[in-house]
């Protein structure tokens, strides 16, 4: 999508800290980071949220999980938060369906 902020990430067009790419995701590092680790885990296909996952898409969603174990264990996270906000009032602000990885400092359950 022309006017999406990550499908120009994906592109090139806008440069992010990569660290992870295949066939069918993207990962790179958030620009302002809510923990010692944070890195997106994003689909090349464009996807609004997790709203709109659906039989067709949802190989991608789970191989998107895959790749997060993967780099999880590569960057040697042993305990980590996955956290998808969906809509204005979760708090997404960039509506390419998304999952943050945020690692590396105590955390409180609720979430805010
Ligand atoms: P959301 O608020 O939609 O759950 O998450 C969007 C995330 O994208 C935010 O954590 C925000 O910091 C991150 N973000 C927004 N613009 C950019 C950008 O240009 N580059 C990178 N690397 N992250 C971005
Ligand atoms: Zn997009």
């Amino acid at each position: 999508m022309s006017d999406c902020l990550f499908c120009k990430i994906i592109s090139g067009d806008i440069p992010s800290n990569k660290v992870y790419e295949d066939d069918l995701c993207y990962a790179f590092y958030d620009i302002d980071p809510q923990a010692p680790t944070h890195f997106l885990v994003i689909p090349k296909e464009h996807i609004r949220s997790v709203s709109q996952v659906d039989e067709h898409n949802a190989a991608t969603v789970g191989h998107i999980f895959a790749v997060i174990a993967s780099l999880a264990k590569k960057l040697g996270l042993d305990s980590y938060r996955v956290v998808s906000n969906i809509g204005d009032q979760a708090g997404q602000s960039v509506h390419h369906l998304h999952f943050h990885v945020l690692s590396g400092r105590d955390m409180t359950w609720p979430p805010g």
